[in-house]
């Protein structure tokens, strides 16, 4: 195919209506259909990128295998897509201003006046078209942030505007719109749904698609009304009403045919099949009856389940993969470290548990409830998998309680403490002190050589992609940290029983950890949670979900 097809996707009478996943979906049916697919995040914010910003607030930094700290977006849309996406993926306000400014102090505009309009929307198409050729996409999904309306989203559609005035039949828009049903009115409104598709057209922008977000799936009284005061093809209002699983999302809209439609608008056609291998991991979902029960230990609990989930979107969701995948149902809850820390008798709780996740983090706030679960499981065998800053945590926990190390712990917390088993990187110690944070850590694909005998190395050989095999025992995963396992006690730790299961080549430093002689005590130094897609789950949560299941209660 040669030319290039675009499609927007904006937000319209309010947020959280699931506009990323809706645009993950429309890119796991085009995909489908035999098209090379890729998407774009545009964040209206001003940051340069999602690294700095508090997931309390904002829902997890999601990390790019090229080490981009990005919105949680990106991940729906790689495990959606099933492809893995690059910086260039991704922008923001910030990260747009910053290249102009840039090529501006680099005389690229070649003494002109820069301005907002077209430079800024100009950068932004460029990107966009970068992105495209760089992932050779045939068709291009760009998520726009925010909500029409708003002021900080208006130059990314004033972009996509401009793209479509150059290429009429290349271009089409999805909007995301909100339908209300109030109680006492027990019936669907369209009406905010008309105002926000008008505030599009003073954008110049008309809508080619409303997809409408309800309790209720869309009637045909509604269709016609939005068909009559939006401009658009009765059919072409897509039902999206709740549904129990993100995952069902593509097979519902493929239900009103959304992707031929889709590509007709485009002036494409289907080119074979769509969602046989997807719609076969629904189904699995929906049958697993066999519950595996998995507790998260987190610091975020306080402020309700909701910011968890955000919070840890990409380890929940790969937790459900890998179990679908198995034929198992997870049940999850959610532990609050500091609990632990106030309540130690609510240890014994945890025995009820299949399976302990202990995942990434920074700072102090509940970090000794989470070694007191991790020597918990370790003590009880129970299945405990520490992603990031949970391998640390076991690590400083075998050091204290096994090795004796009293007072073991990370720089992180104790600078000072006499044993410090996981200390800063050399590099990073130099960014702290000249305050460079943004963007700043051990970030992206690092190699891990794997030791033969590990469980570690058994889970990747069982469940490893076939494309890992040339180079197997090497593996790739994906980091965001700046503190590292010390070698200076390695020999120590490794003679009482801490194996070391996985090293970087280069530098020599420890990946993965695991506890002898128990049936999954696994900590790794790297996020598996960002590689983890429905049709490809990630090799450790398998294994992880499969000792879990051997130990169910239930
Ligand atoms: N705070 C730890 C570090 O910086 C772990 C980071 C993480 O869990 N992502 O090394």
């Amino acid at each position: 195919m040669s030319r290039n097809k675009f499609i927007f996707v904006v937000g319209g009478v309010m947020s959280s209506v699931g506009k990323g996943i809706a645009a993950a979906s429309v890119g796991t049916i085009l995909k489908s259909k035999g098209f090379k697919v890729t998407a774009l995040k545009c964040d209206p914010y001003v940051n340069v990128d999602a690294g700095t910003m508090n997931p309390t607030e904002h829902g997890e930094v999601f990390v790019t295998r090229d080490g981009d700290e990005c919105d949680q977006d990106m991940g729906n849309y790689e495990r959606f897509l099933g492809e893995s996406l690059t910086r260039m993926n991704y922008m923001t306000t910030g990260r747009v201003y910053q290249s102009v400014i840039e090529k501006e102090r680099n005389l690229e505009y070649g003494g002109a006046c820069v301005q907002v309009v077209p430079h800024v929307p100009e950068e932004i198409i460029n990107r966009i078209k970068k992105a495209t050729k760089e992932a050779e996409a045939e068709i291009t999904i760009i998520e726009i942030g925010g909500t029409v309306g708003e002021y900080e989203n208006l130059l990314f559609l004033e972009a996509a505007r401009e793209l479509k005035l150059k290429n009429p039949t290349d271009v089409i828009f999805m909007l995301v719109s909100y339908l209300p049903i109030p109680s006492k009115v027990g019936e669907m409104k369209t009406k905010p749904t008309q105002h926000a598709s008008r505030e599009l057209n003073s954008c110049g922008i008309q809508p080619d698609f409303i997809l409408c977000r309800s309790d209720h799936p869309i009637d045909s009284k509604r269709r016609e009304k939005l068909a009559t005061f939006c401009s658009i093809e009765p059919d072409h209002a897509i039902s999206a009403p709740d549904v129990e699983s993100i995952y069902d999302i593509p097979v519902n809209f493929e239900n009103e045919k959304f992707g031929d439609k889709i590509l007709k608008s485009l002036s494409l056609k289907p080119r074979q099949k769509d969602l046989v291998e997807w719609r076969t991991f629904v189904e699995k979902a929906k049958n697993a009856t066999k519950i595996v029960k998995i507790g998260i230990v987190g610091k975020y609990f306080e402020t309700g389940e909701y910011v968890l989930s955000d919070s840890y979107i990409s380890v929940i969701e790969s937790v459900k993969i890998a179990a679908w995948t198995q034929n198992l149902k997870p049940e999850f809850q959610w532990l609050s470290s500091t609990t632990y820390e106030e309540h130690p008798e609510k240890l014994k709780e945890l025995k009820n548990l299949d399976g302990i996740i202990v995942p990434g983090g920074f700072g102090s706030r509940g970090i000794e409830g989470k070694i007191a679960v991790a020597k918990y499981c370790r003590e009880h065998k129970i299945p405990y998998f520490g992603l990031c800053y949970g391998m640390q945590i076991a690590t400083i926990e075998f050091a204290r309680n096994v090795c004796g190390l009293k007072g073991a712990h990370t720089e992180e917390i104790d600078p000072k403490s006499p044993y410090p088993v996981i200390h800063i990187m050399p590099e990073q110690k130099e960014k702290m002190r000249r305050k460079d944070y943004g963007g700043s850590m051990r970030l992206g694909n690092y190699a891990c050589e794997l030791k033969k005998g590990t469980l570690s190395y058994s889970a990747y050989k069982q469940y490893g992609l076939p494309t890992m095999d040339s180079q197997f025992p090497i593996i790739y995963e994906r980091h965001r940290h700046r503190y590292e396992y010390n070698n200076e006690y390695r020999e120590q730790l490794e003679e009482a029983g801490l194996m070391t299961a996985g090293t970087n080549p280069e530098r020599d430093l420890v990946e993965i950890v695991e506890v002898e002689n128990h049936p999954f005590m696994v900590g790794v130094q790297f996020h598996p949670e960002f590689d983890s897609q429905p049709l490809k789950p990630q090799a450790l949560f398998m294994a992880f979900i499969k000792a879990a299941s051997q130990q169910s209660k239930v």
